[in-house]
This record gives C-alpha cells, structure tokens and sequence, in this order.
C-alpha cells in the first residue's frame, strides 16, 4: 500500500499534485481483483479518478506484478457497507480454498482429462490402483519418461483422486529441487542457529503425511546429505506403509546421480514408463484440449489438427502449445483470417523440438525459465519488478550470456528484454552469478534450469 505512494513520485508528479491528491489516498482494502482506495473527504472522487486511475493501475501492475481494477471511495460513501460484507465473504472463501490447491495441484491434472494410449495405458493403470488404494498396492511407484508427456499430470491426479475420496488425507507434492532447497535451508538456519529445530521442522513435514509425491527425481544432487536425508524420509514413510510416488526422465538405473541404495529401493516398487503418443492418442489429446479450453467455437478444421498431430510428435506440451499458438495468431488478425494449413505451419515454426543437440537460443532460453518458474515468457519480458518476476528473468540473461550457442552481447541481450539498456542487464547477470556463490539453493536451482536446457 504505502509503496504505491511512493511509487507515484518516481512516474513524474509535482510536489504539489502529489502531496495534494496522492498522499492523502490510503487503500481500504483489497478484495478479491479489486484496490479501493478511499479519498479524504476534501479531495474530489471524480477528479482523481479521470486524472490518476490510470497511472495508479500500472504502478500497482509494476509493483504487484498483477492486474488489479481500481476504485476510489470516499469516507460517506454508500458503499462502504457493502464492501466491507465483500470482504467478509472473501476472506472466508479464501479459508475454504480446496485442499487440492492447498496441496499445491494443478486443478487441470486429473484423471478425466488425462487421455490414455497406448503409450501410458500401463503407466496410467497403475496410477489409478495406487490412487484407490495408497501404500497398499505398489510402493514406492516410479513413473518415467522423456519431457512434455504427463508425468506431473498423472502424478497430480493420483493426488486429487486421494483428496477427493478422502480430503483429510495428508499429501505432500514437491519437485526433488523443493525438497533439496528446503532441506539445504533447513540445514542452515539450524547451524548458524545452533539449534536443530529447523530440521525437526523439515522432518517433520517430510515424515508427518500419508502420500509423497517427488516429481522430477533425476534433479536430486549428488550431494550425500540430500540423498543421505531423502534415503531416511523415504524408509521413514515406507516402513509405515505409507505411499511414495516418483516420478523421472529416466529409470532408476539410468539416473548416474543416484546413490546406489535409493536406486535399489527405488527398484523394489512399480516401475512404469510413459512413451511418445502415436497419432491416434495425439488427435484424442488435441481434441480433448480443444473441448476442455473451450475452442470449439474456432471450428478448426480437421485437417489442420491433423497437420498438428502429424507433425508434433514427442512432446505433448508441444502439441498443446502449437494448439494455443495458432489461436492466438488467429487472433492476432482480429478473428479474421482463416485458420488453415499455413497458419498451423506458422504456429508450428515457433515451437522447440525437444531435440538433445538443439541449438540454444534465446526463445528456448526465454521457454525453459518461464516453464520452470511458472510465470510466462510476456511476464518475463515485462517491466514488472516483483520478486517472482524479476529474478526469474535476471536468470534469464544469466542463462542467456552464459549458454547461448551463437554468442549474445549484452545490448543483444537487452533488447530482448523490451529495450533494456546494458548496464540493466550487466547488473543482473552480475547479480546471479555473485549471488550464486553463497546461495546454494539458487545454485541448485540454476543448475537444474542448466540440465533442462542442455539434456546430458
Ligand atoms: P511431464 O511432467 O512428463 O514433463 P506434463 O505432465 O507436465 O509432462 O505434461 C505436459 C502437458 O501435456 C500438460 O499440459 C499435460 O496436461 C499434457 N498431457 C500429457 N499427457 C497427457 C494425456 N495423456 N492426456 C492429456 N493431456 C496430457
Ligand atoms: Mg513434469
């Protein structure tokens, strides 16, 4: 709140305006999309509105990273009351937000929506078992394939299958960088404290539950502590019959990184492989994408989404990013071109294969991190400054002067972030890499986006 204040001096304002109309503004409340802002009674309504609500927007944008509507109030207002029962309301839907989003699932990844082929009908099969009947079919379940063909989604709905027969059920999903990232955290705050109670608090999180899920094993370091750690949460909660679901690019015995004893005990479960769809099931996921986003009132000819399932062939990520692509061209021409042949040709230009000696370009650079991140590839070109944002895409041009096949000058560099002048970007590659020195989690986090580019 007091930051929007201070923000408004840096968008060039007098002294006078902004003692006269911005100081006196304080936010009310927030609520749900929506900053009100209540105006001294002094002040007029209608005036601030015409002159300030649109540069208010954009530095609550800037700052917050997101959009939110603004609307002036005034201390007599008849709203107020109103307002207030919104904000009652609010609050007590944000309390009742559903386990599932507590758990940190994708809503999107359940089992209805996730086609079966012959390319994961085992995989899926055993998925479903577990998810009726965890701990007590096969455990621990290790799930794996090559990137962009629904791992997480199936591992999301074993876990909203599990909440919704019973919501009590305690779920814990995490990337093997979370676990490592929090249990490096952990084993700092406990030394520089002296105490030990962060770690009985990661082992408490770890251990207290009835289903694991750890997404993306491969990216576990080497390091012995990590894998020392996760070797005992993972016998802690399988000696108790608990559920404990994996998931990886590769087997087991694949994964150099591994100790040799989890690999072993990752073994002794179900081991399932997903492969690449043949085309039938890449036509059932088209379709399937085109009825659950609603794109139906596209009518998108047969023969294009033919066009998209002949050539899209190893990652379904891919496939459904061709989809969204060729309706945001469409789109891009005011709805009035035709969606035909050579604009699915266009869409299909901008998509990366997943080839391992791909060429590193800035746009796969821009891909990974947005994917990584979960934020977008706009967001990341953006001027927004929050945190989430900002340092995503410092590691963005980190990544970009440090990896990128064809060598990219900082001017370069700027300008694909919008214009950025050199020294913006000097400053946060600098940033990344004098931070990564002494923050190990960062560290690990940057090596893994590495692994995600270049595929050892
Ligand atoms: P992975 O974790 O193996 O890299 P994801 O689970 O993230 O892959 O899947 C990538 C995208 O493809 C997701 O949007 C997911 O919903 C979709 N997807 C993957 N497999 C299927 C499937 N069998 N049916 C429908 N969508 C799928
Ligand atoms: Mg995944």
């Amino acid at each position: 709140p007091q930051i929007i204040e201070h923000l408004r001096v840096e968008h060039e304002l007098s002294n006078v305006s902004f003692s006269t109309w911005i100081k006196p503004l304080k936010v009310y409340d927030v609520i749900n999309n929506t900053v009100f802002i209540m105006v001294n009674m002094n002040s007029s309504v209608e005036y601030i509105e015409k002159k300030y609500l649109l540069p208010l927007k954009v530095c609550i944008a800037e700052i917050t990273g997101e959009e939110y509507e603004v609307s002036f109030i005034s201390e007599d207002d008849d709203r107020l009351n109103e307002i207030q029962n919104m904000a009652v309301e609010a609050s007590q839907k944000k309390r009742t937000k559903s386990v599932a989003e507590r758990a940190g699932l994708n809503p999107k990844y359940t089992f209805d929506t996730f086609v079966v082929g012959g390319n994961n009908s085992f995989a899926h099969a055993v998925s479903v078992a577990v998810a009726e009947s965890p701990g007590q079919v096969y455990n621990p379940l290790f799930l794996y394939g090559g990137v962009g063909l629904g791992k997480t989604h199936l591992m999301h709905s074993i876990a909203h299958f599990i909440l919704d027969q019973n919501p009590k059920k305690k779920i814990l999903y995490v990337t093997s960088e979370t676990f490592t990232n929090e249990l490096i955290e952990s084993l700092k705050n406990g030394k520089s404290s002296g105490n030990e109670s962060s770690m009985t608090k990661f082992r408490e999180k770890y251990r207290n539950i009835d289903v694991l899920l750890i997404d993306d094993i491969q990216f576990i370091i080497g390091k012995e502590s990590t894998q020392e750690e996760f070797f005992h949460t993972f016998n802690h909660l399988h000696t108790s019959g608990k559920q404990i679901i994996i998931s990886s690019d590769r087997p087991p015995r694949d994964i150099e990184t591994l100790e040799a004893r989890l690999r072993s005990r990752f073994e002794m479960g179900m081991l399932a492989d997903i492969s690449s769809p043949d085309y039938e099931t890449r036509m059932a996921i088209l379709q399937k994408k085109i009825e659950l986003d609603k794109l139906e009132k596209y009518n998108i000819p047969l023969d294009v989404i033919q066009y998209i399932a002949t050539n899209i062939k190893t990652n379904i990520r891919e496939l459904e990013g061709s989809l969204n692509k060729l309706i945001a061209l469409y789109r891009l021409n005011n709805n009035e071109g035709t969606i035909d042949i050579s604009l699915a040709a266009e869409a299909l230009k901008d998509i990366i294969s997943s080839d391992n000696n791909r060429e590193v370009t800035p746009e796969l650079i821009l891909d990974i991190v947005a994917d990584h991140f979960n934020i977008s590839i706009a967001d990341l070109k953006s001027k927004k400054r929050n945190a989430e944002i900002a340092n995503p895409r410092q590691v963005a041009m980190y990544l970009m002067r440090t990896m990128s096949t064809k060598e990219l000058s900082l001017k370069a560099i700027g300008a694909i972030f919008g214009g950025k002048d050199h020294s913006t970007i000097k400053y946060g590659i600098e940033k990344v890499e004098s931070e990564m020195e002494t923050d190990e989690t960062l560290a690990n986090t940057v090596n893994i986006i590495k692994k995600k580019i270049n595929p050892a």
